[in-house]
C-alpha cells in the first residue's frame, strides 16, 4: 500500500502521513499553545475589567470607577477580539461550521486536536496562535522580577533599580531611564556613590538589593575595627556607607 507523506506544515522537518498535517511534536506544540493562549486571554480579560493591574504596588494606576476605559483596557479589548477571530478561522479550517465565543471554543479546540492538527492550513494557524500568545503576553506578565540598584536618577538622585532584561525604567521624579546607559555609567561612577544609613538599614540594603545576607552585627564590627576605612560616622548612628567598598565587603562575607 502507498502511503502519502508530506513534510509537517509547521516545522517541515518530519515527515507526516496523511490525513495529518502536523508531525507529532507539533501536535503537542498545538496543545501546549492553547492552554498558554486560553491562560492569557483569561488574564487579559481581566486587564480589561481592570481586576488584575500589571503596575506594582505603590505606583500608582489605580483604576478609577465610571472614567472612561484607559488606552491599556481598550487595546486589551481589541486584542481578544482579534484572538478570537483567529481561534475562529482555525476552527473553520479544520471543517468546523459552526463556531462560539473563545471561552467555549478553546476548550472545545483542546478536545478536538486531532481534527485541530489535520487541517488544510494547520502549520499556518499554529504559527499565528504562537505569535497572538506572545503578543499577549507583556500584558498579563506580572512574574515578581528581582531588581537590582543600578544607579542614581541623574535627574533627582534616586536610585534607580532595574531587573535583568528590563531595558527602561521610570523614576519616581518622571525621568525616563536609559537601563543600559545607567549601568555604564554607574559603572565608572561607582566610587563616587555614596548611601548614608545605619548598620541595620545597610544590612536590609544589601539583601534587597544585591541579595547579600550581612548581619547589623557583622556591620557593626566592620566599621568599629576599620575595615571599611571609605565610610564615615554621621549622627545618630547613621553612616555614610561607600557603595563599592560595602558591597565588596558583603561579597567577601558571603563568600565562605
Ligand atoms: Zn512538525
Ligand atoms: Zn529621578
Amino acid at each position: 500500500m502507498f502511503i502519502t507523506t508530506e513534510p509537517c506544515q509547521y516545522c517541515s522537518k518530519q515527515q507526516v502521513e496523511a490525513p495529518w498535517t502536523l508531525c507529532q511534536d507539533c501536535r503537542r506544540t498545538y496543545a501546549k499553545t492553547l492552554h498558554q493562549l486560553h491562560r492569557n486571554m483569561q488574564l487579559l480579560q481581566r486587564v480589561a475589567h481592570h481586576e488584575y493591574k500589571l503596575t506594582d504596588p505603590g505606583n500608582g494606576g489605580k483604576p478609577k470607577g465610571g472614567e472612561a476605559p484607559s488606552p491599556v483596557n481598550m487595546h486589551a479589548i481589541d486584542l481578544l477580539d482579534e484572538a478570537e477571530s483567529l481561534l475562529q478561522d482555525a476552527w473553520y479550517d479544520a471543517g468546523f461550521v459552526w463556531s462560539d465565543k473563545w471561552q467555549r471554543l478553546i476548550p472545545r479546540m483542546q478536545t478536538h486536536l486531532a481534527w485541530l492538527c489535520r487541517a488544510r492550513n494547520a502549520g499556518r494557524f499554529l504559527r499565528q496562535l504562537i505569535r497572538m500568545s506572545r503578543r499577549i503576553e507583556p500584558y498579563v506578565d506580572r512574574r515578581p522580577r528581582t531588581r537590582r540598584i543600578i544607579g542614581v536618577c541623574p535627574e533627582c538622585g534616586r536610585e534607580i533599580q532595574a531587573a535583568k532584561n528590563e531595558t527602561l525604567r521610570l523614576c519616581k521624579c518622571g525621568n525616563p531611564i536609559n537601563v543600559a546607559e545607567l549601568r555604564e555609567q554607574s559603572r565608572d561612577k561607582a566610587e563616587a556613590i555614596h548611601l548614608t544609613k545605619t548598620p541595620a538599614g545597610m544590612s536590609q540594603w544589601l539583601r534587597e538589593n544585591y541579595g547579600y545576607e550581612v548581619s547589623r552585627k557583622t556591620i557593626t564590627d566592620a566599621l568599629r575595627r576599620g575595615k571599611l576605612p571609605s565610610s564615615k560616622p554621621i549622627e545618630d548612628g547613621y553612616w555614610e556607607f561607600n557603595i563599592r567598598e560595602i558591597v565588596a565587603f558583603a561579597v567577601s562575607k558571603t563568600r565562605h
